[in-house]
């Protein structure tokens, strides 16, 4: 029986990248079915071969000269083909560049300047919206709207919960697929819902983030739902969608870490132009200072504060040191942006 790999790409569709794929049959492989792997990172990259994709469909090149190459970069367990894999590829050009869409590989430089020894660990929390085939949110009558929010975070019940069947197919093929994911929740906004993705270090949870995106999908046709990771799916008095960036260093984590908390802070704070540029499309839609949000056009950073750009957690403040979460970044960001940006400003790599 061959071993089925999908490969899995992140394309150059402007101004909001879309995930590809498609599935190569390696006959004779010398691949281990995935299911009998007990540590994903111990897979063999070098089985799967490069492979060529058209670019002039995917936004990726010209016509005349369209062939871009696909890298094999990380895999998971298939979920939805078990025994088999998906892999995450990285992009080049056919003269073998880092092609400019390939953000991951701009990430492995940073690393590369410094970025790798401050030991980073990330955590994403992926906030996404679930619509109807005919274009309302799930949880939406057909007209009009729903009763305003409060019941709906972190609910039960059919009156406040759209999509769960869909949520816990995701959850259990996520698991399934071994990727680092922490855990849901439903979200603030009926038809919203949250995976995270994480802590670990910048490519494995950044790889991890556009798997799971491209599990979601997956997972979604079979209920005829649509995923979004629009930053404003609702116009009006209705929660964004984003994508709080959770972020350590190891001198953050030791005792006395709260000084390089602060640290990273005060360096953001110099930054925040080009850190908004990095945090997704459309990000004034949803940074308006309400909603959970501080504006776009403030940097604050604070204890338990979810009014602030940069929220300290409790428990952090409490014992002096551990993490900061950026709550800024978009639903529809790209992890490799932030975590390279995150690392730029720290290590000041400019
Ligand atoms: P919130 O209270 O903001 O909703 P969540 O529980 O949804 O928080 O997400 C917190 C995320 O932070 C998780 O993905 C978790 O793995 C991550 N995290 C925890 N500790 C660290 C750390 N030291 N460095 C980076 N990320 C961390
Ligand atoms: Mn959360
Ligand atoms: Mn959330
Ligand atoms: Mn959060």
């Amino acid at each position: 029986m061959p071993i089925l790999a999908e490969y899995i790409w992140v394309d150059g569709t402007q101004p909001t990248a879309e995930l590809r794929s498609k599935t190569r049959v390696l006959h004779d492989s010398a691949l281990p079915k995935s299911t009998e792997v007990a540590d994903l990172d111990t897979v063999d990259l070098s089985e799967f071969p490069e492979w060529g994709a058209d670019g002039s469909s995917t936004q990726q090149a010209e016509g005349a000269d369209s062939d871009i190459i696909l890298k094999p970069a990380s895999v998971c367990r298939d979920p939805f083909r078990p025994g088999h894999y998906l892999v995450m590829c990285e992009v080049f050009t056919g003269e073998g560049e880092v092609h400019s869409t390939n953000f991951r590989g701009d990430l492995r430089t940073v690393l590369e300047a410094g970025g790798a020894e401050t030991d980073s660990w990330f955590g994403f929390e992926q906030e996404y919206t679930l619509f109807k085939i005919e274009g309302r949110p799930a949880g939406f009558p057909i007209n009009g709207y729903p009763g305003p929010q409060g019941p709906y975070y972190c609910s039960v019940g059919s009156l406040n919960i759209a999509g769960r069947a869909l949520y816990e197919d995701f959850l259990e093929a996520a698991v399934e697929a071994g990727l680092l994911i922490s855990g849901v929740n439903f979200e603030v906004m009926p038809g919203q819902a949250e995976f995270q993705i994480g802590a670990g270090g910048p490519l494995k949870t950044s790889d991890h983030v556009w798997l799971a995106r491209w599990i979601l999908h997956r997972a979604s046709e079979k209920y005829n739902l649509v995923v979004s990771f629009d930053p404003k799916p609702a116009k009006g008095d209705w929660n964004g969608a984003g994508m709080h960036t959770n972020f350590s260093t190891a001198a953050m984590r030791a005792p006395g870490g709260m000084a390089h908390i602060e640290a990273a802070c005060k360096a953001m704070s110099e930054r925040i132009e080009a850190h908004l540029e990095t945090y997704g499309d459309r990000y004034e839609e949803r940074l308006t200072g309400h909603h959970e949000t501080c504006s776009y056009r403030e940097f604050r950073w604070g204890v338990a504060d979810r009014t602030a750009s940069i929220r300290i957690p409790r428990a952090v403040g409490e014992v002096g040191y551990g993490y900061l979460e950026d709550r800024r970044p978009n639903a529809n960001a790209d992890p490799y942006r932030i975590a390279a940006r995150m690392l730029r400003t720290v290590c000041g790599i400019d």
